[in-house]
């Protein structure tokens, strides 16, 4: 980090000795995926730097624009959604949940067997850890699975300002009538917490803003098509990653211009790996920062990663909002039709995520899926079973990984991996 933050973390109210500790975890991750990679797009520095000050220079900026009497909104899901926040003057950033940190407290207050994500969100908040959830004047959870539902309940008596989002669990009329009839009471809510009534107008470009992210990373993602890949998995999942909470504008034009970039490394033949690599779809659970531990594994024994299908990822960013509606009510409709299409676990049925997944094993040439699951995350673990069902049926090989975020099973995980890539190669 170019700047001492030390003083700026303290007047948040962080635990500076536990946040050096996350921030050497941040660091060790962030340094191991440096290091593996060779040949990276130049653009690429724009990520590293932003990697480097997430905690610095971005929080900085987070906390300007708090004093110039922005709001800023924290989420945990890709059915918050930013076009609402930001037609409401209001900034909103994706809380990552990818490490376990104090999980001693933490399962004071949570099942064992609760998944990783909704440990971690519990973790950066009793550990005091992260500057965005400490910065933000409205955490939004959402009633997805039932263990975010249920950790919601205590979360509340952790984080006074939390504001939960029912979400459908089926995709029928009724379904999108709940969707609607909650983005409409979210909309109220931000309108209460800035003071800023949404217009057409704002709404309308505030949907522009979350477009022009979105298509500049399915820009990048068909770009990955290519063989010899261009970019490695591991960047391109650290641009999903930061997608989350990035300035929208500067973020789309450093995606646009590593695009042009990988562009002109398709026209020259020229790539990360070596043509003929073993490719690799990934699939299932989003995996936050600093969550790098199965794509550091997939890339360090010969394989490629050329999609994730994942809500850090294709799932979050793939469908985009018609702008074409005049009035507030018919951008709602808009984002509802958009928001509706999310095909996370908890939908069922859910037979649009296997058809995604069979379409991007297609589109990207996978030679073969990795199903990441994490330990005790109901949704995904038991859809895996579908959709190697389903993979095995157009012959696609398919491999189920159970895994959580600490490194004790990445020797067993590694043997796993290795096999699979020999089996598809
Ligand atoms: S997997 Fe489901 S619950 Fe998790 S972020 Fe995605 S949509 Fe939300
Ligand atoms: S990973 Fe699974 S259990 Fe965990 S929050 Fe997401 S859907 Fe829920």
């Amino acid at each position: 980090m170019s700047t001492d933050y030390r003083q700026m973390w303290a007047d948040m109210g962080l635990d500076l000795e536990a946040h050096d500790a996350l921030l050497g975890v941040l660091g060790q991750g962030y340094g191991d995926i440096y290091m593996a990679q060779k040949n990276r797009p130049e653009g690429m520095a724009y990520f590293d730097f932003v990697m480097s000050e997430v905690h610095g220079l971005r929080i900085q900026e987070l906390l300007d624009e708090k004093k110039a009497g922005r709001k800023i909104i924290g989420s945990y899901c890709v059915f918050v959604p930013e076009e609402i926040a930001l037609a409401a003057n209001a900034t909103l950033v994706g809380l990552c949940s990818g490490a376990d940190f104090a999980m001693e407290e933490v399962e004071k207050l949570l099942p064992r067997n609760t998944c990783a994500l909704i440990k971690s969100a519990f973790g950066f908040k009793l550990g005091k850890v992260c500057p965005y959830l400490e910065s933000a004047d409205m955490i939004v959870g959402e009633n997805t699975c039932d263990g975010k539902k249920k950790a919601y309940e205590s979360l509340g008596s952790l984080i006074e300002n939390l504001y939960v989002m029912d979400l459908p669990q089926v995709k029928s009329a009724q379904g999108r009538e709940l969707l609607k009839a909650e983005y409409i009471r979210f909309k109220e809510a931000v309108e209460n917490l800035t003071g800023v009534t949404i217009t057409a107008e704002s709404l309308s470009a505030a949907i522009e803003t979350v477009n022009a992210k979105r298509k500049a990373m399915h820009r990048l993602a068909l770009l990955r098509k290519a063989d010899p890949a261009p970019i490695s998995g591991l960047d391109a999942l650290l641009a999903n990653q930061v997608f989350f909470y990035d300035n929208p504008a500067r973020f789309t034009a450093s995606v646009n211009k590593i695009c042009d970039e990988v562009e002109q490394r398709i026209a020259a033949q020229e790539g990360v790996f070596a043509g003929k690599t073993p490719r690799i779809l990934i699939s299932g659970c989003p995996q936050a920062v600093p969550n790098w531990k199965l794509p550091m594994i997939v890339e360090g024994s010969g394989a490629v990663i050329v999609g994730e299908e994942s809500c850090v990822g294709e799932r979050g960013t793939r469908n985009l909002t018609d702008n074409s509606g005049k009035t507030i009510d018919e951008m709602i409709e808009a984002l509802v039709d958009r928001y509706f299409q999310v095909d996370c676990a908890i939908f069922t049925p859910n037979k649009e995520r296997i058809d995604h997944i069979k379409e991007m094993a297609k589109l990207y040439k996978a030679d073969g899926v990795i199903h990441y699951g994490l330990q005790f995350c109901q949704p995904y673990l038991m859809e895996a079973i579908p959709v190697e069902k389903a993979l095995e049926d157009i012959g696609l090989p398919c491999l189920r990984i159970e895994t959580d975020y600490s490194m004790e099973d990445m020797g067993q995980l590694k043997t796993r991996v290795e096999a699979f890539i020999e089996q598809i190669s």
